[in-house]
């Protein structure tokens, strides 16, 4: 299959992963033998089952998870339940096995699943058995951060390529699993990792918390825990986890903004650590927002108490690694002192640059400074533990690449946090684009292993906001440029209104050198007969996007009062982007989609096209309600009407898992809190 690396390539990135001590590569094995072995018979022609799960005697739940998915998707492609057993007892009838985990037969079978990378999983046909096998880790089968994960990836391969299943959104209505009289499997011999050694798509809602909006406009309690389930459950069909917790902010001082706090704790004694301002004072600037300020980075004594800080914590779990983290606070890099503006070195050239990036340099270009300080702090901890890691992100006005005379090194892993506020969201002028490739570019030749860690996600509220083609175009790219993992912030979870959007979002995790319009039909495949018009649908809003690129900019720009959070204040300019008269032309496609499904009364493929309509009609209405809230003429009674009918229809829609409520309700209450009549009175 054309997403397997060939043998060739293979070998020179088996040398690589092992001089790099990662696990993220795709990669089969020897095919001899195979001329052997041939399909498994799963479910025979006559509906019986002709297979049985093998678990280990002592299965991980990762193992009894995976079984139990394996079973669950052949029953809901033929109606066959299969029987899962313990290899103790495996039953004589059905004859054909699949075993599953760490099993002794995978070691008779000469599989060292000890020795196997903590994700990886062998997939091998044997003796007229299938077996799928794994070291797997322990832990809670839906963490994505801490389990491993290896046969639940096995059986995940497997259901692609044998049953043909796609996920195409959270719930049963979006799981596909074509109806089939008989199931065969293999015949397999390779070995599956996951492409990246982090893939993270942040869920954005928390099963038992409460959010910080409009209850009324938020899910209910129960709402909420079957969404978070129906989720987690969907990204890891999706693969998300993680290969390595060393890489990933896992067992890290300081991790994430990793200052905050320390004006409060040190800036009495050591105010020299802080931002210099431009009037010579040092620490927060504005005495209203006391968290919002820098490190003076250059300061030898601020390095030297991060090292102490890490030693500390390393000396307090001996034999465990101990990373750090230095990420800046959340905000950018504004120290003024002599010796970090030294350290920026000369202003870089800003002609020619695409419109917006100006900002960027505000102010000043800070890349170069902060490189030097990942130095420094690596050279100081290095004199005790050499091979400790940095954790880094390049954020605001330092997510620049470096000067290329800058060299970084393999133990410092950089989040790439693409991030100027006005410019840059999707969809993007093309110079913006290409310009963010070269940074990206910049940062991985400094040495540095680069992940993604964009907050463009974030955007775009209730709305059909979709932008297939320029996403996949710099993941891609990015993944081709030696992309070690993700971490996006977060999911607004949108589903109905942005199927395939979001779909591709998490499927190019998987499938990161597919073509994206294979991914896409992918998707639309899915609704059988509609699938023509579920395309058609969602490419009219792919074209609203791009052709409402400077319009979108430009009315957020107007309407945020200042404010530079573009995607909080959605709410606030939607119904200025979604007019109606956008609606009518999406209305009349999903209209035919309906039809064209109707073919099949009562199909599987009516209940989607049933679920995109929820998208359609929710986003309608919360443009109407958007209408009456932004008008200041509006009356108290409009307002109150507009607000009831959204929350109505909410109430109806939202065990459909349509969309993340909690999430919206978020923005709604960011863009309409000083509205007069917004907030309920009990909050
Ligand atoms: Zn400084």
């Amino acid at each position: 299959m054309d997403y397997f690396l060939t043998a060739r390539i293979m070998k020179k990135h088996i040398a690589l992963h092992l001089l790099l001590g990662w696990n993220w590569l795709v990669f089969p094995l020897a095919i001899e033998g195979m001329a052997n072995q041939k399909k498994m018979s799963v479910v025979n022609p006559g509906r019986q089952p002709a297979a049985v799960i093998v678990l280990p005697d002592q299965p991980q739940p990762i193992a009894e998870y995976a079984a139990a998915e394996l079973a669950h998707h052949v029953e809901i492609a033929t109606g066959v339940r299969i029987p899962i057993a313990s290899e103790s007892a495996i039953p004589k009838s059905p004859k054909n096995r699949i075993y599953v985990g760490s099993t002794r037969a995978a070691r008779r079978a000469g599989i060292a699943q000890e020795k196997l990378p903590g994700e990886a999983c062998v997939l091998k046909s044997s003796g007229g058995n299938l077996l799928i096998a794994a070291k797997d880790g322990p832990g809670d089968p839906l963490d994505t951060n801490h389990t491993f994960s290896g046969s639940l990836w096995g059986v995940y391969e497997v259901l692609e390529r044998d049953l043909n299943a796609l996920w195409l959104w959270p719930g049963e209505v979006g799981s596909y699993v074509p109806k089939v009289r008989e199931v065969t499997m293999g015949p397999y011999d390779e070995t599956v990792l996951p492409r990246f050694v982090h893939r993270m798509l942040r869920p954005g809602i928390h099963p038992t918390g409460t959010p910080n909006g409009d209850l009324r406009l938020a899910f209910t309690a129960a709402e909420r825990q079957k969404y978070a389930r129906d989720q987690a459950v969907f990204l890891r069909r999706h693969r998300m986890g993680n290969s390595d917790g060393n890489y990933f902010s896992e067992r890290t001082t300081g991790s994430g903004h990793s200052f905050e706090g320390w004006w409060k704790r040190f800036g009495r004694e050591h105010p020299d650590w802080f931002q210099m301002n431009p009037d010579g004072s040092r620490g927060p600037a504005d005495p209203r927002r006391p968290e919002k300020y820098s490190m003076c980075v250059s300061n030898p004594g601020l390095q030297r108490k991060i090292v102490e800080l890490w030693k500390e914590e390393r000396e307090k779990h001996p034999g465990e690694p101990m990373n750090i983290g230095i990420g800046e606070n959340d905000t950018g890099g504004t120290c003024s002192c002599p010796r970090c503006l030294e350290w920026d070195g000369p202003v870089p050239d800003r002609r020619g640059l695409p419109p917006g990036l100006e900002r960027s340099y505000l102010p000043t270009q800070a890349s170069n400074r902060y490189a030097r300080f990942l130095l420094e702090v690596q050279r100081l901890a290095a004199e005790i533990e050499p091979n400790v890691k940095l954790h880094f992100f390049a954020f605001e006005n330092y997510f620049w690449a470096p000067a290329d005379t800058i060299r970084l090194n393999k133990n410092m892993v950089i989040g790439f946090v693409p991030w100027f506020r006005w410019a840059g969201w999707f969809p993007r002028p093309a110079e913006m684009q290409e310009w963010l490739k070269q940074q990206w570019l910049g940062w991985q030749k400094s040495g540095a292993p680069v992940y993604y860690r964009p907050n463009w996600f974030l955007d775009g509220w209730s709305m059909p906001h979709v932008y297939p083609h320029q996403f996949a175009d710099a993941f891609q790219f990015y993944a081709r440029h030696g992309m070690v993992g993700t971490d996006f912030d977060s999911l607004m979870g949108q589903w109905a209104a942005q199927g395939p959007h979001l779909y591709l979002l998490a499927r190019i995790h998987v499938r990161p050198e597919e073509p994206v319009d294979n991914l896409l039909n992918e998707f639309c495949s899915a609704f059988g007969p509609a699938a023509e018009a579920v395309g058609d649908y969602f490419r009219y809003w792919e074209d609203y996007s791009l052709r409402n690129r400077e319009r979108a900019a430009d009315a957020i720009r107007s309407r945020s009062n200042g404010l530079f959070r573009r995607y909080a204040l959605y709410a606030r300019v939607a119904d200025e982007l979604y007019p109606p008269e956008a609606f009518a032309p999406a209305q009349r496609i999903l209209d035919r989609a309906r039809t064209a499904a109707a073919a099949k009364p009562d199909s599987e493929y009516a209940r989607r096209v049933a679920f995109l309509q929820e998208g359609l009609t929710h986003a309608r209405l919360c443009v109407e309600t958007a209408e009456v809230m932004n008008d200041p003429r509006a009356e108290a009674a409009a307002r109150s009407a507009a607000l009831g009918r959204l929350i109505a229809y909410r109430r109806k829609v939202a065990s459909s898992g349509m969309a993340n409520l909690d999430r919206l309700s978020v923005i709604e209450q960011e863009s309409w809190k000083d509205v007069p009549g917004f907030l309920p009175p009990d909050r």
